[in-house]
């Protein structure tokens, strides 16, 4: 479920005073950072909420809610580049797939065609979310144009943009549009003390004041944090305790540790046959001389090892176990060579 902030409760009882007499389309604009998304989303799913509350909120309770929090309502279409939604899903990609599109396609947008021209499954709205709208290249945008300019009955079309200069003119012209505010200083501060960030000043300024940035920022430190403390543990097999690391290791992602030692092995691999590293560069003098020492069929042994646990670790039936058991066989290669 999307969070509606606080500082959007004005805009809010705008949306809820234009429901009544719905646009096709409307755009949200904004800096990036200050929840324009989550309003969207909030947006959306009030309007195909069967039973949505006296504030206009959806209620979170009836079968459209949930299909909606299940991602799976048929009367709602998300647009997204698929950079973006593959980052929403956390998945990693496997070396040598294509890099995701950051672009919104105009195959994305001709696919809304069948979704336009049926009528809803559900009786209500269709709604359709663009986010964000300035990713729609040409074609796109051209394309989404043609459905703007034949509007169908009860479809909303929400755009979603922080750079609406770059979108067509004729498609501005076709939307009703919602400046998104910009939250106070305070509010932004109590939002990111909720979430348990102490002293925001300083990263709300790096963030350029968008609360949500902020809060992105913090979540890279901490997990840059994270990765530190695990880099300076195993770096030194003879001392490190296998144990202690896996049972200080339980509230982490498998994932996540196993694509820490994965990167950390590419290091190792990279440096023994080029003599360069990619992803800890700054340890590259250390990561020679402990890959000298490491025989190089034992560290591509390992490897295939990693990648069959990533595999495992989609649904680790016990993260302990599991991180004893790639720990273990971590300082077996790296003890292979003394
Ligand atoms: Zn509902």
């Amino acid at each position: 479920m999307s969070e509606l902030y606080t500082w959007q409760n004005e805009t809010w009882l705008r949306w809820a005073g234009l429901r009544s007499r719905l646009p096709h389309a409307i755009l949200l604009k904004g800096p990036q950072g200050i929840g324009k998304f989550d309003f969207a989303m909030n947006l959306a799913q009030s309007l195909l909420c069967e039973k949505p509350l006296s504030d206009g909120l959806a209620c979170q309770n009836c079968p459209s809610c949930h299909w909606f929090q299940q991602e799976s309502h048929p009367d709602f279409r998300l647009l997204q580049p698929d950079a973006l939604a593959e980052a929403e899903d956390g998945e990693e990609r496997d070396a040598g797939k294509k890099k995701p599109s950051r672009q919104i396609s105009v195959d994305q947008v001709r696919a809304l065609a069948d979704f336009v021209n049926l009528s809803a499954h559900r009786g209500g709205h269709r709604v359709v979310l663009i986010h964000p709208a300035e990713a729609m290249n040409t074609n796109a945008a051209n394309a989404l144009l043609k459905t703007l300019e034949e509007p169908s009955e009860r479809m909303l079309i929400i755009l979603v943009s922080h750079k609406p200069q770059q979108l067509l003119p004729t498609i501005l012209s076709r939307c009703l549009t919602l400046v998104m505010p910009m939250p106070t200083l305070e509010a932004s501060a109590a939002w990111l003390n909720q979430k348990g960030i102490n002293n925001p000043a300083a990263l709300l300024a790096q963030a350029g004041f968008a609360p949500l940035q902020a809060a992105r920022l913090a979540e890279e430190a901490a997990g840059a944090d994270e990765y530190n403390r695990f880099l300076q543990e195993i770096r030194n097999p003879a001392k490190f305790d296998v144990f202690a690391l896996a049972e200080q290791l339980q509230k982490t992602e498998p994932t996540k540790v196993i694509h820490w030692l994965q990167q950390w092995c590419y290091d190792l691999s990279s440096a023994k046959l080029t003599g360069k590293v990619r992803y800890n560069s700054e340890l590259i003098d250390l990561i020679k001389i402990i890959s000298n020492r490491i025989p190089a069929l034992e560290l591509s042994r390992y490897q295939k090892e990693l990648l069959f646990a990533r595999r495992e670790a989609l649904h680790p039936l016990n993260p302990k176990l599991q991180f004893e058991s790639i720990l273990l066989s971590y300082r077996q290669m790296m003890l292979a060579g003394s």
